[in-house]
């Protein structure tokens, strides 16, 4: 007997009660933290079929726990996918999938503009070890057909991208890709399966950073991925994380991250209210030469994130028409507002991607992927709006007042500045 709810029951229900049973483990409200490392073997006999799979025994905490497990199975059923594998990181599920889908020889098509430590991987990870990676314009879909080669294996893709919000239509290009036995692997970190679920879209795995909205507090390090195959998944578990990458994530972690998701919905829903009033306030000041924000209506692909996104999420991009130094000034200027890298946490958070968290590139690279210098990422928060739109609001006045005063034509500087809306 379980009180498991159904696959059908709604996404909180799920997030909360899935795949737990207080009646099984002596009433405990909360499910306990097995810490244990290593599970004792009934015989040498069962031992052995773990060691050849004929069993689906707990052994060793690298390969299945049962703390990471029930996490597993909770974020399977809210990404709608056949099964997940957790990691000490977002780069550690990153690494784990794409070494167990890549071999010497094949290709990696990848959108033009991906999470910093991504790109690295890409191009001084697996590029040293005889895999081809090439960038192709994914919001166009028809550059996609144009691009794929007989030896590409893999499309991967964020969309949100982090740091610019452009979109890629995930049903279009999966459609193209998968007939041809290509995985497509979505980094869905910026939107949650609350907001996005790529393997309903057509997607192959659905990858998450879980120290940004999943966990939601800034106090772990973790990442997942889900996938619509359960094979594909036991793979990456088997080579990716056992032997490859080694990125066991912690119990007393996926303890946290269970903490989070009872309250995912919640927190989203309130970040994209924050965030779409933020939005609004700096697409509104005459400080600002850009802004990216999937809710607003001017954004170039409105429609694609109202059809792809369930509401428009938290994560905002923006540039003034000062450019770099107008954006440090902005920066420098906040007070409530925190300068810090990550994402998806209480506190509303703002950084600059050239000089940090897209430091990897290089800036000629930069320029290639459309991350331009100027940019300023926001991470809004959950703090009440009044207080964020007063802080955003008078760093804005300030950074604009300084641009004034140092005698800079608003018009002259915004024609300067590349917009990140139209790429390269
Ligand atoms: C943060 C992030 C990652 C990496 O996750 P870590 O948990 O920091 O290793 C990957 N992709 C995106 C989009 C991210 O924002």
């Amino acid at each position: 007997m379980t009180r498991t709810p159904s696959p059908t029951a709604g996404f909180s229900t799920r997030a909360i009660h899935f795949g737990y049973d207080p009646a099984e483990h002596q009433g405990a409200l909360v499910p306990p933290i097995h810490t244990s490392a290593i599970y004792a073997f009934p015989d040498v006999g069962y031992g052995a079929r773990c060691f050849t799979g004929e069993e689906r025994g707990y052994f060793y905490t690298r390969i299945a726990n049962p703390t990471l497990a029930l996490l597993e199975g909770r974020l399977a059923t809210l990404e709608e996918g056949a099964a997940a594998v957790v990691f000490g990181s977002g780069m550690g599920a990153v690494t784990a999938t794409l070494w167990s889908l890549l071999e010497p020889g094949d290709e990696v098509l990848a959108d033009l503009t991906l999470y910093g430590c991504t790109f690295a991987f890409l191009h001084h990870g697996l590029a040293r070890f005889g895999v081809a990676v090439r960038h192709v314009d994914m919001t166009d879909s028809a550059r996609v057909a144009a691009a794929l080669t007989e030896r590409t294996r893999v499309l991967y893709l964020e969309s949100p991208a982090n740091p610019n919000m452009r979109l890629v239509d995930i049903a279009a290009v999966s459609a193209l890709a998968r007939p041809r036995g290509v995985r497509v692997v979505v980094d869905n970190t910026y939107c949650t399966p609350y907001l996005q679920q790529p393997l309903v879209l057509g997607a192959d795995v659905s990858l998450h950073s879980m120290t940004k909205y999943l966990g939601g507090h800034g106090d772990l390090t973790a990442g997942a991925a889900v996938f619509a195959d359960a094979e594909l998944a036991q793979r990456v578990r088997l080579y990716g994380l056992k032997d490859m990458t080694g990125a066991v994530m912690s119990a007393h972690d996926a303890h946290l991250v269970m903490r989070g998701l009872k309250t995912l919905a919640l927190r989203m829903d309130r970040h994209c209210q924050n965030a779409q009033q933020v939005a609004e306030l700096i697409a509104a000041h005459p400080a600002t030469a850009a802004v990216h924000y999937p809710g607003l209506p001017g954004f170039a692909q409105h429609a694609l994130a109202q059809r792809q996104m369930r509401q428009m999420g938290g994560m905002i991009a923006f540039e003034l028409r000062g450019g770099l130094q107008a954006g440090v000034r902005f920066m420098d200027a906040l007070r409530l507002v925190t300068r810090a890298v990550s994402l998806g946490d209480a506190e509303t958070l703002a950084q600059h991607p050239a000089s940090m968290t897209h430091s990897t590139y290089t800036p000629e690279e930069r320029a290639a992927h459309g991350i331009s210098e100027g940019l300023v990422r926001l991470s809004v928060g959950l703090e009440d709006i009044g207080d964020l739109l007063a802080d955003i609001g008078q760093a804005l006045d300030l950074a604009h007042a300084m641009d004034l005063s140092a005698g800079l034509s608003p018009d002259r500087v915004a024609a300067a500045t590349p917009s990140c809306s139209a790429p390269a």
